[in-house]
This record gives structure tokens, C-alpha cells and sequence, in this order.
């Protein structure tokens, strides 16, 4: 029930999950809302968007120096994106193991990296890498009337409460 959430706080905790670019124009939203949403987790944003540059500056503020920095920029502009929120115990670190790796090459067989790319600068995915940063980033790609704090029917079969 909506009450004994609040007692486990972790239930609460969410990350940023974006289909990249190459992951649209593949036709893999679907494949890869599957896996977070199969899963167990609970979806509370979901929209596409062509990223402005401004909002993938502030995204990739800590890339700025890279060399890798102009091209990612060029990558992540060159058509739209799918930007979502995903909810549950644990729920940025365990996105970030269904991801898998950033380089494909070293992403495991069974993570969405893994199975579905194989070049590091077309990853098909982005996931928060922690939850300081993804509180950081929901809130640069969602304004909070967008996310929508629903009850699921399957709470109990999921959790342990
Ligand atoms: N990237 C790249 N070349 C690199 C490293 C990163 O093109 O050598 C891109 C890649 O798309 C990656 C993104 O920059 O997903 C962000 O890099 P980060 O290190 O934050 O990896 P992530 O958190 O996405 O796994």
C-alpha cells in the first residue's frame, strides 16, 4: 500500500533512462522499455523529444573536455531521443547493470549493450550512474508534473514489505 512505501524510502529512488539516437532510428524503444519494465521496476516518465543542445550541455557537463565531447554532441542532436524515468529499490545501480558497460565491446552478453550494440560511440542506451546525478538529470529533462506517481497492482509481488 501507498502508506508502507513510505516506511522503505529505497522503493522510492529512481533514474534517468534515455533511448539514445541509434537506438530509435533501430527501432529498440520497445526492446529496451521491455527489459526495465519486465524487470519490475515502474515507469514514471516517458517522452520523446529532439534533445536541445543547452539541455545535453548541462547533461554532459562533466564530458566538456573530452575529446570524444563535439561528436557525442553531434550524436545525441541527430534525431530524437526517448527520456524516461524509471522507479524502484535500487534502481539506479541495477539500470546501470542492465545497461552494461559504456564500451559494448566489454558489456556482457544479456545486458542491453551487450546484446544490441557493439560500438562505444553509438551505446544505444543512457542510464544515471548514481543517484546524486540522476536526481541531477531528471530534473534537467523532466519537470516534476510529467512524472506521475501511480500505484501498481503488483507492488506486493514485487517488494517484501
Ligand atoms: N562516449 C564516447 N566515447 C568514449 C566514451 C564515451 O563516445 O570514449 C560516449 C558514449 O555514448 C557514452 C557517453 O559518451 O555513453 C557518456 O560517457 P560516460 O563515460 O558517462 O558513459 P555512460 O555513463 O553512458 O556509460
Amino acid at each position: 500500500s501507498r502508506s508502507s512505501n513510505a516506511d522503505f524510502p529505497g522503493i522510492k529512488e529512481r533514474t534517468l533512462v534515455a533511448v539514445k539516437p541509434d537506438g530509435v532510428q533501430r527501432r529498440l524503444i520497445g526492446e529496451i522499455i521491455k527489459r526495465f519494465e519486465q524487470r519490475g521496476f515502474r515507469l514514471v516518465g516517458l517522452k520523446m523529444l529532439q534533445a536541445p543542445e543547452k539541455l545535453l550541455a548541462q547533461h554532459y557537463v562533466s564530458l566538456q573536455k573530452k575529446p570524444f565531447y563535439p561528436s557525442l554532441l553531434h550524436y545525441m542532436t541527430s534525431g530524437p531521443v526517448v527520456a524516461m524515468v524509471w522507479e524502484g529499490h535500487n534502481v539506479v545501480r541495477s539500470s546501470r547493470m542492465l545497461v552494461g558497460d559504456t564500451d559494448p565491446a566489454g558489456a556482457a552478453p544479456g545486458t542491453i549493450r551487450g546484446d544490441l550494440s557493439v560500438h562505444i560511440s553509438r551505446n544505444v542506451v543512457h542510464a544515471s550512474d548514481s543517484v546524486q546525478g540522476a536526481e541531477k538529470e531528471i530534473s534537467l529533462w523532466f519537470q516534476s508534473a510529467e512524472l506521475i506517481d501511480w500505484e501498481g497492482c503488483d507492488h506486493n509481488n514485487i517488494y517484501h514489505l
